[in-house]
């Protein structure tokens, strides 16, 4: 079994190799996220252990460009507190599993294995609406050969109606399925964040494709509003 181990932290970074080392894997340390990408494009690891406080580019960038760059490999994140926005940004960005510093060694090569036998992930399906394209792997969207760039949160909602197309979704459905936290004011934050989605991905192209249906909710039609 192959690691790649990221972590600038020499401390820390030795500590891991040594253990890991210990049990018969083969590890190789990088202090950057730079370094790790071309390093994990270039050789066949089993796993990333890919800390979130890197100098330059953090883990959780390391992680989106390794998966825009089509690298699969399994990817361990240590976060440095038990935050729930760290873990849930790190689950966002693609990676597997997460582990909060400090942790037990035992605990993190137990994770490894698990993510090792699980092997590389198969990159989820991209949805399609019309010509409209979301790849939840690279959370890159597209109208015809168009890419918009939409915000984490226009990203969600419009992926929770291109999972349902053509059905009207509540205010209450959006909310929990775009929004992964209870918002104090949560009135009007679906409306203002349609009003984004549609500036982005309706007005630009000449369709209407988000429907509000008064006292119902939205609904995307999956002709495109033509
Ligand atoms: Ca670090």
């Amino acid at each position: 079994m192959r690691v790649l181990v990221v972590e600038d932290e020499l401390r820390m970074a030795s500590l891991i190799r040594r253990g890991l080392v210990e049990e018969g894997l083969s590890v190789d340390v990088t202090p950057t996220g730079e370094e790790a990408l071309w390093k994990a494009q270039g050789s066949d690891y089993d796993a990333v252990v890919l800390d979130v406080m890197l100098p330059g580019m953090d883990g959780f960038e390391t992680c989106r460009r390794l998966r825009t760059n089509g690298v699969w490999t399994p990817v361990l994140m240590l976060t440095a507190r038990d935050s729930v926005e760290d873990r849930v940004a790190g689950l966002d960005t693609g990676a597997d599993d997460y582990l909060v510093k400090p942790f037990a060694f035992a605990e993190l090569l137990a994770r490894l294995r698990a993510l090792a036998r699980r092997g590389t992930q198969e990159r989820p399906t991209v949805l399609e609406v019309d010509d409209l394209t979301l790849d939840p792997a690279t959370r890159r969207v597209w109208r015809g050969e168009r890419e918009i760039r939409l915000s984490v949160k226009e990203f969600s909602l419009l992926e929770a109606f291109m999972r349902r197309p053509d059905e009207v979704l509540s205010r209450v459905y959006l909310l929990d399925h775009a929004w992964d936290f209870a918002y104090e004011n949560r009135s009007n934050v679906v409306d203002v964040y349609i009003r984004h989605l549609r500036s982005k991905i309706d007005e630009p192209f000449g369709c209407k494709t988000l429907e509000t249906i008064r006292g119902a909710g939205y609904r995307l039609r999956a002709n495109g509003g033509r």
